[in-house]
């Protein structure tokens, strides 16, 4: 297995200083394009790849946040890398998250472009993650006091009407002439999450599967009541390893080699936290979702999760119970 190394240095230097990243040429043919978040918090910008195919035009994966400052981005990005908007021949979104599909639909709306999607995520987008917030709220046991807050934060909707031109399903290469990009089916982040492997140029994009500096959530989006996101992910990271050859181009941050060990890492912090949530619950078989997620020992400690960051805290909770359950591990 590869070491876990940054290999974008620019990227990494401005990752840490907080600044947005500068547009990078990956390989022949290949570019990284950063496009910022409207409210930039731990993650500030989507790095959006640009495939040339072998007829004159180009791919994108992941074209970011749906903004028009973004799409002036995106095509003053592509005029470095020799093409304009106009070039664009296809859109590929690893995920449904507005930060990866966002400018894609304002796109395929203005041009025409057409967009793919994995079959699962496309399900995914008319499954809204708290179709009753309320209900979900009261379930977790939330006391009267906090219930308002939490409900005025629970997401209501993915984006409404959109409908993908294409469905992906696994194993299957993306239509870019001149280049073998393979979809490999990563569940857990989201319901039909993918990453995407040219093996030719030694290139495995991550999505928000796998990302540096940060861990990313899972369950957020698209997955039925009685799914299990947490051992799903598990599995997910398990397979990716067979790409550990592969340089690692992610959602957010810079590119690193070292998937593997990098894959490892979130693993086993998602492994703790289940072995430390199975604890609790084992010593307190009635407590509520909220009595259990206020023990966690979060990293910024539950008492400063506020707002959005508390419900997904909860919600992790009830995740790691889920999975506990199913693997058949709570309460023994
Ligand atoms: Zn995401
Ligand atoms: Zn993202």
């Amino acid at each position: 297995m590869q070491e876990y190394v940054p290999t974008s240095v620019a990227q990494h230097g401005s990752a840490l200083a907080r600044t947005t990243p500068e547009i990078e040429q990956v390989r022949d043919g290949v570019w990284a394009i950063p496009l910022p978040l409207p409210h930039a918090g731990v993650v500030e910008s989507t790095l959006c790849y640009t495939l040339a195919d072998s007829s004159g035009g180009v791919h994108l994966i992941d074209p970011g946040w749906g903004t028009d400052d973004n799409r002036d981005r995106l095509d003053a990005g592509l005029r470095v890398a020799g093409f304009g908007l106009s070039d664009v021949r296809s859109i590929t979104a690893t995920h449904l998250h507005p930060d990866h599909l966002g400018l894609g639909v304002l796109l395929r709306e203005e041009l025409g472009i057409p967009v793919a999607l994995h079959r699962a995520e496309h399900a995914a987008l008319t499954r809204p993650m708290y179709p009753d917030p309320g209900a979900t709220i009261a379930r977790w046991g939330v006391p009267t006091e906090h219930a308002d807050a939490l409900v005025a934060v629970a997401p209501r909707s993915q984006p409404s009407g959109f409908v993908a031109d294409l469905m992906l399903d696994d194993g299957d290469a993306l239509d870019i002439p001149g280049r073998e990009v393979r979809v490999v089916a990563t569940p857990g982040h989201t319901a039909g999450s993918i990453c995407l492997h040219d093996a030719a140029d030694g290139l495995f994009i991550s999505g928000d599967h796998v990302l540096p500096i940060i861990n990313p959530g899972l369950g957020l989006g698209g997955f039925a009541d009685d799914d299990d996101p947490i051992g799903a992910a598990l599995d997910s990271y398990a397979r990716v390893e067979e790409f550990d050859d592969a340089e690692v181009c992610p959602g957010h941050g810079y590119r690193f080699r070292g998937l593997g060990v990098r894959s490892r890492q979130i693993a086993d912090r998602h492994r703790r936290r289940s072995a430390e949530i199975a604890g609790l619950a084992a010593a307190d078989a009635d407590a509520t979702v909220w009595a259990l997620a206020s023990r966690v020992e979060w990293t910024d400690g539950w008492d400063n999760l506020a707002g959005f960051l508390r419900l997904s805290a909860l919600a992790q909770t009830e995740l790691h119970l889920r999975h506990l359950a199913r693997r058949g591990t709570l309460g023994e």
